[in-house]
């Protein structure tokens, strides 16, 4: 027994590392949910071989080595699972039992699947942000955070406060990356970024559920919060008793379906703070909380067939064809396959019944060979070749549209792509990313279009989109008129939504929403950013030196210079829309530290930007001020040593008049 115990708690250990450091799970996370009851289950019956080390008495992994490694001012705890309504009960008559009640006050929240982080603010101002870890030391991840438009930098009122949540990567910006297992997977792999440009160029979102401060009830901390600036999430009902509980446990179940992220369950905590206090904390998790977790929508059907798909990247995706099959009221035909290695490790063959499934996510994926499959196989040819498996699954080696060799970013990257750029279907991807909402966001111009549009020769690029004109389109099938001409008008809208826009929009690695917002801002028009050196794109706030190599050879190269002149002799708008009052500050970058009197931060950047000035994070030597305000960080003492002049507010306006 020992023995088993030793080696499922090596099992276990190795999946943690793969997911918490690798962020690349192996296994889904029922099945190491499975593992771990089991572990569980073994141990109750032999307590005296439980182990300090043990997956049952620890949270989460080790902090990587790559960042500094922080200790949790108090540790950030995991939760203990429960898997049904009986599960639920048990704890609900434990909680009862310990406090003496005979009902009590739950707040129900929905449970976020994305990693947790700590934020510290030292007098209002956000000082260090670090992931769990294994629960008592995490990583700091500051810098990374900061670039987290939920996260406030600096609060409205000199406080020290400890805020808690869960960064999370929305659906919808999920689907722009290619190459990660899910939502969760890429916001932890975004997180943890050495380069915190990349992780801006993701945008990670965070609703916070915790805060260690002085308060009464839990929903209590969490106006506090609200109320300073936090995101929270709207969805949390303060629930009497464990009937309400339940009630909420079955709206969520699939109305979580329509929301723009994944959830893996419900979190059930007690709303008084005292009773939370009475109940403290196991070693790994609290008692005062419990975490209810869905059974994953499964089904078992027939793989038909791989087909690999082409993003506008590159990445070669295998998207399992099924034999169409209902999955909780939805008619699925299509799941991930995730990667190579994927398909490898899960030894899915064509021909094989699989079990798919669909945990808090959108999309479905295939979990594995369905095991009575496999079983009805080994059992002996029963029905002749009806039992053969057909061949290892081979992953292709070449781009199956355009024929390149595939090739991969790095020997141990798991995602191979195509490398030719005049690909077809990169070139199909590409249109699709420029004609995006966020992008320049031609309306009504979805994907069909863009198809019908590549396929009919008249658009290869986004430059082509603006010569269509009537007479082209009206020939196309499916286009009758109104629909015509509602596409030129939305094309001539899209002229004007500005060069940050368009530079995203033309999918230059490396040039996120982010980085090209602040490309913007700081050249103002395309000429001034297609006549400088790769050196000052680097000495962009926000730009570095990968990102600016990246940029400027993209630049040079004439294709892109050829599209992006047609586009400026087809009027569309190639510099910042903000509004220019002046250039005054032309050249000059300010630092912004403490409350201004009259200005908010947001209008404080508008008003410097809208002068032709910047504004960066950090002080350094390029500083030109630091714009002091009331309790200021310490930001000043650095300006101070750097004799970068201070001013308030009331001096920027003067440089202003
Ligand atoms: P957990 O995810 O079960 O629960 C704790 C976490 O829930 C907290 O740390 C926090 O990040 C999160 N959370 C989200 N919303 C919350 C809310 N409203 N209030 C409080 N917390 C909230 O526990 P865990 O320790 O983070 O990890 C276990 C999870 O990771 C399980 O889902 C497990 O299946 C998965 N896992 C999978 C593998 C694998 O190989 N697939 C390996 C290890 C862990």
């Amino acid at each position: 027994m020992q023995q088993n115990i030793a080696r499922l708690c090596q099992e276990i250990r190795r999946h943690e590392r793969l997911y918490y450091v690798a962020d690349a799970p192996e296994i889904s996370d029922q099945e190491y949910d499975k593992l771990l009851q089991k572990l569980q289950a073994m141990e109750a019956e032999h307590p005296e071989l439980v182990t300090p080390d043990s997956p049952t008495q620890r949270v989460g992994g080790a902090p990587l080595e790559k960042f500094a490694s922080v200790a949790h001012r108090e540790p950030l705890y995991s939760l203990d699972n429960a898997f049904s309504l009986a599960d639920l009960a048990e704890f609900d008559a434990r909680a009862r039992k310990g406090l003496d009640a005979a009902e009590i006050e739950y707040i129900c929240e929905l449970k976020i699947d994305g990693l947790a982080v700590s934020l510290t603010y030292e007098q209002g101002l956000f000082t260090l942000g670090a992931t769990r870890g294994d629960g008592k030391k995490g990583e700091n991840v500051t810098e990374n955070l900061k670039t987290v438009r939920a996260i406030p930098l600096r609060l409205p009122e000199a406080r020290d406060i400890v805020v808690r949540g869960e960064i999370y990567m929305k659906r919808s910006e999920f689907q722009k990356l290619e190459g990660f297992a899910n939502p969760r997977n890429a916001a932890a792999g975004s997180l943890r970024q050495l380069d915190p440009r990349v992780t801006a160029a993701r945008r990670l979102d965070m609703f916070c559920y915790g805060v260690i401060a002085e308060h009464r009830t839990q929903e209590e901390g969490y106006q506090l919060i609200q109320k300073l600036g936090f995101k929270l999430n709207p969805h949390r009902r303060v629930c009497q008793g464990l009937a309400a509980v339940e009630k909420y446990i079955q709206e969520w179940e699939t109305r979580r379906r329509e929301l723009d992220y994944d959830t893996d369950g419900i979190v059930i905590k007690i709303n008084s703070i005292a009773a939370q206090q009475k109940l403290g904390f196991t070693t790994k998790a609290p008692r005062w909380a419990i975490a209810y977790k869905y059974a994953p929508e499964q089904a078992v059907t027939k793989l038909e067939a791989i087909d690999i798909q082409v993003g506008r990247t590159g990445a070669l995706t295998p998207v399992a064809r099924l034999t169409p099959v209902e999955l909780n009221g939805v008619i699925v035909s299509n799941a991930t396959l995730h990667n190579a290695d994927e398909i490898q490790r899960k030894d899915v063959r064509i021909g094989d019944q699989v079990l798919i499934q669909r945990a808090g996510e959108v999309i479905p994926e295939v979990v594995g060979v369905a095991a009575s499959a496999i079983a009805d196989t080994e059992r002996g040819s029963l029905s002749g070749a009806e039992t053969t498996r057909a061949k290892s699954y081979v992953f292709p080696k070449k781009c199956p549209v355009c024929g390149a060799v595939a090739v991969k970013d790095a020997e141990d990257d798991a995602v191979w792509r195509c490398p030719n750029a005049e690909c077809p279907a990169r070139i199909k991807g590409a249109l699709k990313h420029f004609v995006s909402k966020d992008a320049a966001d031609i309306e009504g111009c979805g994907e069909q279009i863009v198809e019908q549009l590549n396929k009919a020769g008249l658009v290869h690029n986004p430059a082509d989109l603006y010569d269509l004109k009537y007479a082209d389109l009206i020939q196309l099938e499916r286009m009758g008129e109104k629909s015509v001409n509602n596409l030129l008008s939305a094309l001539a809208k899209s002229k004007q939504v500005g060069l940050a826009r368009i530079l995203f929009g033309l999918g230059i690695r490396h040039v996120g929403q982010y980085v090209a917002e602040k490309l913007a801002d700081k050249f103002q028009a395309i000429d001034n950013l297609l006549a400088v050196a790769e050196e000052e794109l680097a000495n962009t706030d926000g730009v570095g030196e990968v990102v600016a190599h990246s940029l400027y050879t993209a630049l040079q190269a004439p294709e892109l210079r050829k599209i992006i002149s047609r586009l400026q002799e087809a009027g569309v708008v190639l510099s910042d829309r903000r509004t220019r009052l002046s250039s005054v500050l032309a050249g000059k970058t300010f630092v912004l530290t403490g409350t201004l009197p009259a200005l908010s931060r947001g209008e404080a950047e508008e008003l410097i930007k809208s002068h032709g000035g910047s504004v960066s994070s950090s002080v350094s030597k390029k500083t030109s001020y630091v714009l002091l305000g009331d309790s200021p960080g310490s930001k000043v003492d650095k300006a101070k040593k750097l004799g970068v002049p201070l001013i308030d507010e009331k001096g920027l306006r003067e440089m202003l008049t």
